[in-house]
């Protein structure tokens, strides 16, 4: 039973089972100041009455507790027979839970309740844990209190060899933490407040630490033993590029960037780094140099993106670069044609292809390199570790990898989740941006908006339309997208206005000419889905419009405003709401409209939804914190990052003896707490 409601497996699991808060069993209340106010309360008193009221479906136990101020009902729905055999009338019991009223008189549904013997004088007062229990446990009279009873005795028989020290001796002094089983008693059964406080410390820390030991112990590992490809030198290619065609100067931040990939690119090592950057940040520069410098060492780039639209966007942004450069570049995508694929995979097998741009289409087994060296990922949450796994066996050595993201992601989620990755970031715009303007509108206020719009378009500019239409298989909100669309022609009559438009069931070919009229500037104005959220680079639009805006995530609304504001030109991001926005929605619009910044959006996004929601970080084990929070413990994260990377840098393997016990548990950890199971 406690297996299937709280996933309790064994004696460990118990213990891991914290509790959400502690009482004080010497603080009791008296029933008559129960008032509207009152949240949980404790009470102490005689059961009086109780019966059975009620047919099938709506019955019920209801009994009433008297103490010297008054008279409590309580009721019970669920486990009544259970109930029912261990009440006594006339017999004293402690009564714990949260208040109600019913028919103006206060009651407690499904209460905790146990014997009640008042403390004996001189009795040590001690705090009380109360659990996280389910109704179907409590129904069968498996409460928070029972739990309290088997973990109490649980640690009774339990001694500190049980519960050995994870955490290096030295650090644990320097720290000044509990030790492991000082905590885990503290943390159920404190003595005092500040106990408790130092247990939880302690034990968020432990958390955090050990499983930065684990992620250190592969980045510095694989950085130890991994061979690389070596990019010895920076030749021609590279050069030629850099002082000849390179449209613009290199912002602090992409030099910066380029610098690191440069060192870990040349040291035999395999590269393994993440680059955040923000939306605009101008990250596509920084992979083309960094394929420019495997070129020049003569080995094969492969960049991949997460969308058909993206990847055709970039290999045309490249291929216009690198006109007049030696370079042979290809586009592999689901719909490249049969004989176009077969000349990609000869020259890719030949080397005469250099550089290959496509989707997962890119590593399918079929597609295999010559040399390949380099591989660089765009936006990288919609590829799992399991598909990037798949590039390790395209060439013997393994080639380096950049890990490019859409949108910031908030620096403790990257500690966690990527914390085996390099961490490059880049915080710098290019020079010459004027910050977005954004605003929220009415749906009523739709003509004024299309007003806007028009005079942006008669001074020569373009702009985007975007519909809420996330499951593109939903033929609801398709229709919904084709009556947008058929709005937006009635405020933008042809031939005066020329409309593209945008959505994932059109077949590849149309998609492509939508898109390429647009960039062309032959259309004024894009009606799309989200097909577009990502890396669409048309620096000439200067409005975007994003229809029923509370329907989407701030991240998504980040990535959707960063369509516009990429030229010179000042921007315009108009977020149309309807009148039913929940209150979490308007918070999110009033964050789009108060900043631009994406490190700010992504922390606000993790705050507001939590790390289990953020997109792509579900799977991670990395978050499956029992006790620690990486939203409301940063400190404590950082500390435990930065001696977890100092005891890996100096003990790789951690042979020495200071790290034998903190090696016995990693080992151990799977298996640990082998006294059998309860359940
Ligand atoms: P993202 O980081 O979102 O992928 P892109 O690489 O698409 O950004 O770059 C956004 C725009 O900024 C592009 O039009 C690109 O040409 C331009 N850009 C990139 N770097 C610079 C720079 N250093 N100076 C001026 N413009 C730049
Ligand atoms: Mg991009």
């Amino acid at each position: 039973m406690l297996k299937k409601e709280l996933q309790i497996f064994t004696f460990g699991d118990l213990l891991e089972h914290y509790p959400i808060r502690h009482i004080d069993k010497t603080k009791l209340n008296l029933i008559h100041e129960i008032n509207f106010q009152t949240d949980y309360i404790q009470v102490a008193g005689r059961l009086v009455q109780f019966e059975v009221l009620g047919e099938s479906r709506a019955k019920r136990l209801v009994a009433i507790v008297k103490d010297s101020s008054g008279t409590l009902e309580l009721t019970w729905f669920q486990g009544i027979n259970w109930v029912q055999k261990s009440l006594y009338i006339g017999s004293d019991y402690l009564i714990f839970g949260k208040t109600g009223y019913f028919n103006g008189k206060p009651q407690m549904v499904h209460p905790e309740i146990e014997p009640y013997a008042p403390l004996k004088a001189g009795a040590k007062a001690f705090l009380e844990p109360v659990y996280p229990s389910t109704e179907k446990l409590k129904a069968r009279g498996l409460n928070g209190r029972q739990l309290a009873k088997l973990t109490y005795t649980l640690l009774e028989i339990l001694s500190p060899q049980n519960l050995t020290e994870n955490i290096p001796a030295d650090l644990v002094t320097e720290l000044k933490l509990l030790s492991r089983f000082e905590a885990v008693k503290g943390v159920h059964f404190p003595a005092t407040e500040a106990v408790y406080k130092k247990a939880v410390e302690r034990l968020k820390f432990e958390e955090f630490f050990i499983a930065q030991i684990r992620l250190q112990l592969v980045r510095l590992q694989r950085n130890n033993i991994s061979k690389g490809v070596v990019f010895e030198k920076v030749g021609s290619n590279f050069n030629d590029f850099y002082n000849q065609y390179l449209p613009f100067k290199l912002t602090g931040a992409q030099k910066r960037v380029l610098k690191e990939i440069r060192t870990d690119t040349a040291r035999g090592r395999q590269m393994n780094r993440l680059l955040q950057g923000d939306v605009g940040s101008g990250k596509t520069i920084v992979a083309l140099l960094s394929m420019l410098l495997a070129a020049d060492n003569a080995f094969q780039s492969c960049l991949m993106a997460p969308t058909e639209i993206l990847a055709q966007q970039h290999y045309y942004s490249l291929t216009s670069l690198l006109q007049q450069m030696p370079i042979e570049i290809a586009l592999l995508t689901g719909s490249t044609k049969v004989a176009e694929r077969r000349r990609i995979l000869k020259g890719l097998l030949e080397d005469t292809i250099h550089f290959v741009v496509g989707t997962h289409a890119v590593i399918e087994d079929k597609v295999q390199f010559k040399n390949l060296g380099l591989v660089i990922v765009d936006e990288q949450h919609r590829f799992g570790v399991a598909q990037r796994a798949r590039l390790w066996a395209k060439a013997t050595i393994p080639p380096h990898v950049l890990v490019m993201t859409a949108t910031p992601i908030p620096r403790t989620l990257a500690m966690t989740a990527y914390g085996d990755l390099e961490y490059s970031i880049m915080d710098e715009l290019p020079p010459g941006r004027t910050p977005i303007t954004t605003v929220q509108r009415n749906e009523m206020a739709r003509a004024s908006v299309m007003g806007f719009v028009k005079e942006e378009i008669a001074s020569g500019r373009q702009a985007y339309f975007v519909y809420p239409l996330i499951e593109e298989s939903e033929k609801l909100s398709y229709e919904d997208l084709m009556q947008g669309y058929e709005q937006v022609k009635s405020f933008f009559p042809e031939p005066a206005y020329k409309i593209s438009m945008l959505h994932g069931r059109q077949p590849a070919d149309q998609k492509k000419a939508n898109m390429e009229r647009f960039v062309s500037g032959d259309t004024h104005i894009m009606v799309s889905t989200t097909v577009i959220e990502v890396g669409v680079n048309v620096p000439n639009a200067s409005v975007m419009v994003i229809e029923s805006a509370e329907k989407f995530g701030l991240s998504q609304l980040h990535q959707l405003r960063g369509r516009v504001g990429r030229g010179t030109e000042k921007s315009f991001c108009i977020l149309l709401t309807g009148s039913k926005a929940s209150k979490e929605a308007k918070e999110r619009i009033n964050i789009m409209c108060a900043t631009n910044d994406g490190f700010k959006i992504a922390e606000k996004d993790l705050e507001m939804r939590g790390p289990g929601d953020i997109e792509g970080t579900r799977q991670s084990g990395a978050l499956n914190f029992k006790i620690a929070s990486i939203v409301n413990d940063k400190a404590l994260l950082e500390l435990a990052k930065q001696k977890a990377e100092e005891i890996v840098e100096q003990d790789l393997y951690l042979n020495n003896v200071s790290n034998a016990t903190l090696k016995q548990f990693l080992q151990s950890q799977k298996v640990a707490y082998g006294w059998g199971k309860i359940s």
